[in-house]
């Protein structure tokens, strides 16, 4: 079971700092749990989903961030379940544009399926959303159906078309399970770099239905490895301040990153929180516990629980998460889906 941590700490001015001087300037925030895919790593078949009336409302979801961005917070990630399946996300997006447009936000973004794309793409562009993460595991339109077990992926790839004439820069986040898509990494991407695209892989963790996937996991230095007999890396100093380490591939021109939560050093420098779709804000994606900020936002008129709140989450966020310690020593991923936590 998921526990809530309280611990008071007082309220005050200055920048979000964790008890390893990491400073939080990274928000992903959850506006649904909801998804029009089901994608066999991330949710089960039948999940159950979080009642309608414990969601945060868009305005709450506004406010809370607002409170982020006082304490420092300089970018933002709206994730989910599919962000663009809850409805009126787009009045959320416009208004949260309002802080890149005084300067307190350095970038508003979101982390797609691409599904509903096509729609939303030139109005996301609008409101000042420069980059997108798409989730791309497969161009084998039979595979893709099977490992989302619903999704069509010509609908996903005329999304991809329509973010990219939109103007925003993408990126596609691939999964990389040994025996469904390794074949497919090398292709994947030229034909995102052919199209101006980053690709990251991410190695699968193990969350929700994510664990049957565990014994599909491979490293993704092998992956590196692989490629390496066909194409040249350069190392790249970027940091993303995220977990992304990224080489330019030198025969395309373009970006290979790669998210190494379960073989690599990932936790050294983070400087991201979750909060999700009603309001839990974990501080880590490898640890079950959190802050329930949702009181805060909805019983409080003024900001001063919320950001007392936020405070005492920041200042038990752990060093980092134990994933692979946990597998080798046969105890089970976090006991929620990616969808609940926000990826
Ligand atoms: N629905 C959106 C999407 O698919 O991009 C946003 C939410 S999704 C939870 C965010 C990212 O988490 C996706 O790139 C997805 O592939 C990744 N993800 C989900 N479950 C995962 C798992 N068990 N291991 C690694 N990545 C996972
Ligand atoms: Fe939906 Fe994204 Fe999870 Fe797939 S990875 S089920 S698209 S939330």
């Amino acid at each position: 079971m998921d526990k809530p941590v309280s611990m008071k700490i007082p309220a005050g001015p200055g920048p979000l700092v964790d008890p390893f001087a990491r400073q939080i300037t990274y928000l992903r925030l959850s506006v649904t749990d909801r998804c029009d895919l089901r994608c066999t790593y991330c949710m089960e078949e039948n999940v159950r989903f979080v009642p309608r009336n414990q969601l945060l409302t868009l305005e709450e979801l506004d406010r809370l961030a607002a409170s982020f961005i006082a304490l420092g917070v300089r970018k933002i990630r709206l994730t989910g379940g599919e962000p663009l399946v809850r409805k009126g996300v787009i009045w959320l997006v416009e208004q949260l544009s309002r802080h890149l447009e005084s300067g307190a936000l350095d970038e508003l973004t979101l982390t797609s399926n691409g599904t509903q794309l096509s729609r939303f793409a030139g109005q996301l562009a609008d409101a000042g959303v420069k980059r997108i993460n798409i989730s791309l595991d497969t161009r084998d339109p039979q595979k893709f159906s099977d490992i989302t077990r619903r999704g069509d992926l010509s609908t996903v790839l005329a999304g991809i078309d329509a973010a990219l004439a939109a103007g925003l820069k993408v990126k596609i986040n691939m999964v990389a399970i040994r025996d469904f898509n390794d074949d497919e990494i090398a292709d994947m991407m030229t034909w995102a770099h052919e199209k101006g695209m980053d690709l990251t892989l991410i190695e699968v963790m193990p969350f929700g239905d994510g664990e049957r996937w565990l014994p599909n996991l491979f490293s993704l230095e092998d992956v590196r490895a692989k490629l390496g007999e066909r194409f040249t890396f350069e190392e790249l100093p970027v940091s993303t301040g995220g977990p992304a380490r990224y080489v330019k591939v030198r025969e395309t021109g373009g970006r290979l990153g790669l998210i190494t939560p379960m073989s690599g050093n990932f936790c050294e420098g983070c400087n991201r929180i979750r909060v999700t779709c009603r309001g839990r804000l974990y501080q880590c994606l490898g640890h079950e516990t959190f802050v329930d900020l949702r009181a805060a936002v909805q019983q409080h008129a003024d900001d001063e629980a919320l950001i007392d709140a936020i405070r005492s989450a920041i200042a038990a966020k752990p060093e980092g998460h134990d994933f692979e310690q946990r597998r080798r020593c046969g105890v089970p991923g976090a006991r929620r889906d990616m969808s609940a936590t926000g990826g």
